[in-house]
Formats: C-alpha cells, sequence, structure tokens
C-alpha cells in the first residue's frame, strides 16, 4: 500500500469549515477559468467537463467539491477508490445523488428516486491499472481513462463481459514522448483503438493524454492537436465500435487552458482545487 495512506484516513468524512470554503473557492475559480478558456476559444459554454482528481483527499474534502459544484470524480488508484466509495455513496445518497455503476440502490434505499444526469456523478479511473486490481474497480467505476495497451482492454473486456456490464474507456495516448508518462505510442493510437472499439464489454468514449511536462507553449499545445486530430481520425473511419469515440480527456491545472483552445472535452484538476498535495 503507499505509504502516504498510512498517515490520512481517506475514509474521514468531517472536515472544518474553512477548509471547506477553501474548496468551494478552488472549485469556483476553476469553474470560471474554463468558462473563461471556453469563450476565448469560441466554444460553448458548458462544452468542457471539470473532472476533480481527488486523489490523496478524503472523503470530506471530496464531498465539499461536490457540494461547490463538481459533478465529476477521477481516482488514480484502485485502493482509494475501495476505500473512498462506500462513504462517498451514502453521503451522496442522503443528497439524491448516485455515485458511478453501484450508487443508484444506495439513492434508491434512501428514498429518493434517480432522475436525470444532474443526480449522477460519474466515476472514473485515470491512473495506471494492473491487471490484479481490475476486479477492484469495476463494481465502482464507469469510465477507466488509463488504458493503454490491447492487453488491459481484453481483460478489462473480459471481466465486464462476465459481470454482463459494459465498462467505458478512454485510451491514453503518451503524446509527450516522456519516458516516465504510461500511455501508448501516438503512432499505434488508431490501430489500437479500432480494435478496442470492436471487444464486446467495453464502449470506446475517446482519447486520454497527460500533457508534457515542459514550460513551453507549442510543444504542449502540439500535442493537445495532435490527440484531437487522432480523434477526428478515429471517428472518420467509421471502424466498428469508434461512434463515440468522442471525449477528449486533456488539461491540468498547469495547462487546462491550453488544452481547452485545443479542443478538450474533459478537464482533470486537483491542485487548483484543492490546493498542492501534501503526499506525493
Ligand atoms: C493528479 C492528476 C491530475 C490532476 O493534476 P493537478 O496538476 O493536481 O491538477 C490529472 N490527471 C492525472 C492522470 C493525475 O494523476
Amino acid at each position: 500500500m503507499t505509504a502516504y495512506m498510512d498517515h490520512k484516513d481517506l475514509a474521514n468524512e468531517v472536515i472544518d469549515q474553512s477548509r471547506a470554503q477553501e474548496i468551494a473557492d478552488g472549485v469556483h475559480k476553476v469553474l470560471d477559468r474554463i468558462a473563461q478558456a471556453e469563450a476565448s476559444a469560441g466554444r460553448e459554454p458548458g462544452s468542457v467537463k471539470l473532472l476533480a482528481a481527488t486523489k490523496t483527499r478524503d472523503v470530506g474534502e471530496i464531498m465539499a467539491a461536490i457540494d461547490a459544484g463538481i459533478h465529476m470524480i477521477g481516482e488514480n488508484r484502485p485502493q482509494e477508490v475501495t476505500v473512498k466509495a462506500p462513504g462517498l455513496m451514502r453521503l451522496l445518497a442522503d443528497r439524491g445523488i448516485a455515485l458511478g455503476v453501484g450508487g443508484d440502490d444506495a439513492v434508491a434505499a434512501a428514498g429518493h428516486a434517480v432522475a436525470g444526469a444532474a443526480d449522477h456523478i460519474p466515476f472514473h479511473l485515470i491512473g495506471q491499472l494492473q491487471s490484479n486490481k481490475i476486479g477492484k474497480v469495476l463494481p465502482v467505476v464507469n469510465t477507466i481513462e488509463s488504458v493503454d495497451s490491447i492487453e488491459l482492454a481484453e481483460k478489462i473486456a473480459r471481466r465486464a463481459t462476465m459481470h454482463g456490464i459494459t465498462v467505458g474507456v478512454l485510451l491514453e495516448v503518451n503524446e509527450s514522448g516522456e519516458e516516465s508518462k504510461s500511455g501508448c505510442a501516438p503512432s499505434h493510437a488508431i490501430d489500437l483503438a479500432q480494435r478496442i472499439g470492436a471487444m464486446g464489454g467495453l464502449e470506446l468514449q475517446g482519447l486520454m493524454t497527460i500533457g508534457a511536462h515542459v514550460d513551453d507553449e507549442r510543444t504542449i499545445r502540439e500535442g493537445f492537436a495532435h490527440l484531437r486530430r487522432t480523434r477526428d481520425q478515429i471517428l472518420a473511419s467509421g471502424a466498428e465500435g469508434t461512434a463515440n469515440c468522442k471525449e477528449l480527456s486533456m488539461g491540468m491545472t498547469q495547462d487546462m487552458a491550453y488544452a481547452i483552445e485545443e479542443g478538450s472535452t474533459i478537464v482533470r484538476v486537483g491542485t487548483a482545487i484543492f490546493g498542492a498535495r501534501a503526499f506525493i
């Protein structure tokens, strides 16, 4: 288990008022930044979804973000999904909101009807997934954003088919070529996407990348623009199972404005909402 999990109780549900206010301010600032970037790129208001990247944050902090307007969350580690999901589901059910795959029953038990998308918070896995952890996340997460090989896709597909469910996947592409990053090679992305699209038990929903870790704006934007062109080529191919390959999950605290200008549909933001991470 990762060391920071020994130092912080991630299942904690109670945070003080000033911390909750700090998080609410963070959410509002990020929503403003997204609206500004949409406007300056000439894009529809609301065309970019904000995913709160919640690694190292506890249940109370995540609930403060949701109460301030977050509609989608993403975790990096299966272990964190397991620790936080029960508390999140119970607290959200109290508000008539379902979380991820498993939320509907909890909401029904709390006496609320599930009606409309606003009452459901999608739960994504955005970090690397080892195949022995697939079973941990499948009952909870709607979409796995970090699929970067046929082998991993096949293992997820097999599990999903066994459970009679369909799991959303994004193909992660290593646009920057940085060795520390996961993701498939950009030159393989179209072929992999078409093969993943054809697998039962999976819905290919789009592509994901992590921006280049450099200061140079042009380099960062080139990676995002290339991911967009790749997505467009996959859609244009008309290959089986690629019709819903629409999402571009790109842009984080440092580079979300560039990503939105280059066509991002999901920005994954942690630091700008919750503050600097104390661990990792
Ligand atoms: C942590 C993380 C983010 C958010 O990063 P910030 O810089 O804190 O906004 C986004 N995507 C992935 C895959 C992450 O691991």
